[in-house]
């Protein structure tokens, strides 16, 4: 997808790092006291809109950090699409030429023809980042291509199904879920770091390179080809303010690393990534929670 009006030539030149082929969602919250029950109508306190889809909020905070971003991805034509386009403008995500339609839902609609047409943005960066609020086979084919091309793939399956194709294991070199992701996909209970990494076990059994299962205030577990014992990367306790989107936060970080720093150990990205992620944790919202690279340490960078 692409701003209408935006030159070709900008997108022929600027070769983006995050190429991040995924989900855009307007969010409508309201804040109430309870959940209504059925038929019922209670007054909440709160009503905000703001910009999610794990897709987006990945691309986001990396582009936060300083990637040079693109997103590849379907919005609807409506106020709420026009908005996003402009939200990722802001965020200096670069979106290339415009893929619109005119139904709700249009996160669904991103098919393979539309990867063809994004494969000179695919093919030429340094990682690519794809989830499954998308149709799975686009997903596939987006990892696909990357691999094709030596492109680094991060793949984050949430939601989880569980009946997941055997080839997202394959494609991943970096295959990185939640707790109940974990479970979702393994049938194995998750809630500490010891269980996490039998998880973690299985998951890398299915020809993933790496894997990290992330923990909430406990981080992460992570084992890889080079360091096939599962380990546990804590982080510190931050008090939480509003978690949404900490994983995305997480993946969004891990994403700038892989590209901008490949010669860190993946455990010294982990590290990073979780300091990011808390930082989100300690404010409200989604993608207005993540932090810019200017409000960081320098010893992240
Ligand atoms: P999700 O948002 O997908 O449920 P998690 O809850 O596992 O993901 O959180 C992702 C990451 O966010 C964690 O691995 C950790 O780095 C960070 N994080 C989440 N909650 C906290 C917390 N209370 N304190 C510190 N870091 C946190």
């Amino acid at each position: 997808m692409a701003a209408s009006g935006e030159p070709r030539r900008q997108w022929q030149e600027e070769v983006a790092a995050v190429a991040v082929v995924g989900s855009c969602m307007t969010d409508l919250v309201s804040l109430t006291s309870r959940l209504p029950k059925t038929g019922e109508t209670i007054h909440g306190h709160k009503f905000f809109i703001g910009f999610g889809g794990k897709g987006a909020n990945q691309c986001v905070q990396a582009a936060r950090l300083g990637a040079q971003t693109s997103m590849v991805c379907k919005v609807g034509k409506d106020s709420f699409g026009n908005d996003y386009i402009e939200n990722l403008k802001q965020n200096d995500i670069s979106t290339g030429q415009n893929i619109i339609v005119i139904v709700a839902g249009a996160n669904l609609l991103l098919n393979t023809e539309d990867l063809r047409k994004a494969a000179h943005v695919i093919g030429r960066a340094k990682v690519l980042v794809c989830q499954l609020e998308i149709t799975p086979a686009t997903s596939l084919e987006a990892l696909i291509m990357a691999r094709s091309n030596g492109v680094k793939t991060l793949f984050n399956p949430a939601p989880a199904m569980a009946d997941l194709d055997p080839r997202f294991y394959t494609l991943s070199d970096v295959f990185c879920c939640n707790e109940s992701e974990a479970e979702i996909l393994t049938g194995l209970a998750v809630s500490s770091p010891a269980n996490a990494e039998k998880a973690a076990l299985v998951l890398q059994e299915r020809g993933c390179q790496a894997v990290i299962i992330t923990l909430g205030a406990e981080g992460c577990v992570m084992l890889s080809q080079t360091e096939p014992v599962p380990k546990h990367i804590p982080t510190e306790k931050v008090k939480a303010v509003d978690t949404t989107g900490a994983g995305d936060s997480f993946v969004g970080a891990l994403a700038f690393y892989l590209a901008y720093y490949p010669n860190l150990s993946l455990e010294e990205m982990i590290k990073r990534s979780n300091y990011i992620a808390a930082v989100s944790v300690q404010a409200v919202g989604t993608q207005s929670s993540y932090p810019y690279k200017k409000d960081l340490p320098l010893t992240l960078f």
